[in-house]
């Protein structure tokens, strides 16, 4: 397997975006974005998909229990507005094998009162008594279903430190996922006991370097 480490551009947002929106990419747990009802909103994972529809349930138009249809939970739309805003005032790094997209990571680059705006008083907070003014945001870190375990993530998250790092003094994300948990743990980051305000259930993960520049 060899692969290609790039750094996110315009094309390479595209591509994001892209697998971004596949069913897989968030499809399974603990996320089970695959699909969700335009009318209920209930969203869908692949292992239910699969129980309810079958194998081939990508081919075919799906309904909720309430009637409504079944779209992906992941809209272009929504996803290239974070791609836009990587590109703007971001960092982001993708794997490819050939042509084909398989990884990325993605951030931005945030002062405190963004923290504060976004993300709440606690977090802000845990970076001022830390003496950090300007942090780097791990939005969002994915690869592709069928190339999970092989220590790709570990690798994106890895080679985006190196560089994010170099320009900020503190960085930080949020999940439930606890595959993600282990591998910012192996990269220094530490659970931080402090949850989204606005999604209680992912707590936030930070890595601030003692003395100055991370
Ligand atoms: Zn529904």
């Amino acid at each position: 397997m060899f692969m290609r480490l790039v750094r996110m551009d315009e094309r390479v947002g595209k591509d994001v975006v892209r697998l971004y929106c596949e069913p897989e990419t968030w499809g399974y747990p603990p996320w089970n974005e695959a699909m969700k009802c335009a009318s209920c909103g209930r969203q869908y994972g692949v292992p239910e998909l699969e129980e309810r529809f079958g194998k081939n349930w990508r081919e075919m138009g799906l309904k909720c229990e309430c009637g409504g249809e079944l779209k992906p939970f992941w809209s272009p739309e929504e996803v290239e507005k974070e791609v836009r805003e990587v590109l703007e005032r971001g960092f982001g790094l993708a794997f490819y094998e050939g042509e084909k997209i398989v990884g990325f990571t993605m951030g931005v680059f945030l002062k405190l009162p963004e923290v504060r705006e976004r993300y709440g008083e606690e977090i802000a907070e845990y970076f001022r008594r830390r003496g950090v003014a300007e942090v780097f945001y791990a939005m969002d870190t994915a690869v592709r279903y069928e190339y999970r375990g092989k220590g790709l993530g570990t690798m994106l998250v890895r080679e985006r430190q190196k560089y994010v790092e170099k320009v900020v003094e503190g960085c930080f994300g949020r999940t439930k996922n606890p595959v993600m948990i282990r591998i910012l743990e192996k990269n220094g980051f530490e659970r931080t006991g402090i949850f989204d305000p606005n999604y209680p259930d992912r707590e936030f993960i930070a890595k601030v370097k003692r003395g100055g520049k991370v």
